[in-house]
């Protein structure tokens, strides 16, 4: 089970969250079949993704994270709802990278240049969409930049994604720590060092530490106080049914278009990678039920 611990530490000045999301990346990467360094790539996403779902006030409200970048990978883009349930996928998901200096996956070498770009659909008129360059391509440090610049909040974000010599996800998870407004220079520069000196979240994980344990670990001598953990996962929610009212609301000169021309239609959810075929009888029927 993947899941998120939410909480606050000295004092109510810095906000956590913790997340562990093996289960949530190893079934995004069943579903698309990702190499090593996609896994991670897309892993890393999808595990902020959730965190920020969670962030969201309003239930139906809706979080979309689109990277667009010049690497290999061509492009990332994740879907998140305010349970913290995500969806996602790579454009490329086969590449395959050496590892990097520090024997890493080169999520950076996957990744490349380009914009970070957060649009929240929060029922209004308007969806909110903040935008910033990626200004280190390895996820977490293009979220801290995100959340500063772009929310001025100044956060530190750590996301981690290992991969096991089978190509599952062996671990994965992450935390955003957050500074409430007002919060002295002195707390500052302890955390800043704190940071410093923490493990890795794989590592942390791999000691088989929970969020909980993260926490202690991550801010000893802040004072970390859990509030709530919620569990949190991969899921898509389309649907045979949901496909054809979408086809429908094509209309029925469209519909007669493809009936004519094509004969058939074919639908693929990029998000579980499921395909929805429809025949000629099936877009005859939708026809007549247009009246
Ligand atoms: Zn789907």
């Amino acid at each position: 089970m993947s899941y998120v611990i939410r909480g606050t530490a000295a004092e109510g000045s810095i906000r956590f969250f913790f997340a562990d999301t093996k289960d949530m990346v190893e079934r995004a990467r069943s579903i698309h079949n990702t190499s090593p360094v996609i896994s991670a790539a897309l892993g890393r996403t999808l595990t902020i993704s959730s965190v920020m779902g969670l962030m969201l006030k309003g239930e139906n409200d809706i979080l979309t994270v689109r990277i667009k970048c010049d690497g290999p990978v061509g492009g990332i883009t994740v879907t998140a709802d305010s349970k913290g349930y995500v969806k996602g996928y790579a454009e490329n998901t086969d590449v395959d990278l050496p590892l990097n200096k520090f024997g890493k996956l080169d999520v950076y070498g996957a990744v490349g240049n380009g914009s970070l770009s957060v649009i929240k659909d929060l029922g209004l008129k308007e969806p909110y969409v903040g935008q910033v360059p990626l200004i280190s391509g390895e996820i977490a440090e293009d979220f801290t930049y995100y959340f500063t610049a772009s929310e001025q909040v100044p956060s530190a974000v750590s996301l981690g994604v290992l991969v096991d010599v089978d190509l599952s996800v062996k671990q994965a998870g992450g935390f955003v720590l957050q500074l409430m407004p007002d919060c002295d220079e002195e707390l500052i520069t302890r955390l800043e060092r704190r940071l410093g000196a923490v493990p890795s979240v794989t590592s942390m994980l791999e000691e088989g530490m929970s969020c909980e344990d993260m926490a202690e670990r991550v801010l000893h001598g802040f004072e970390p106080v859990v509030l709530d953990s919620v569990e949190v996962g991969y899921r898509c929610s389309c649907s045979r049914e949901k496909v054809s009212t979408a086809l429908m609301n094509l209309g029925k000169e469209e519909l007669t278009d493809i009936l004519e021309t094509d004969k058939k239609a074919n639908v693929h959810c990029k998000f579980c990678n499921t395909d929805y075929d429809f025949d000629e009888n099936d877009i005859r029927n939708m026809i007549a039920a247009l009246g």
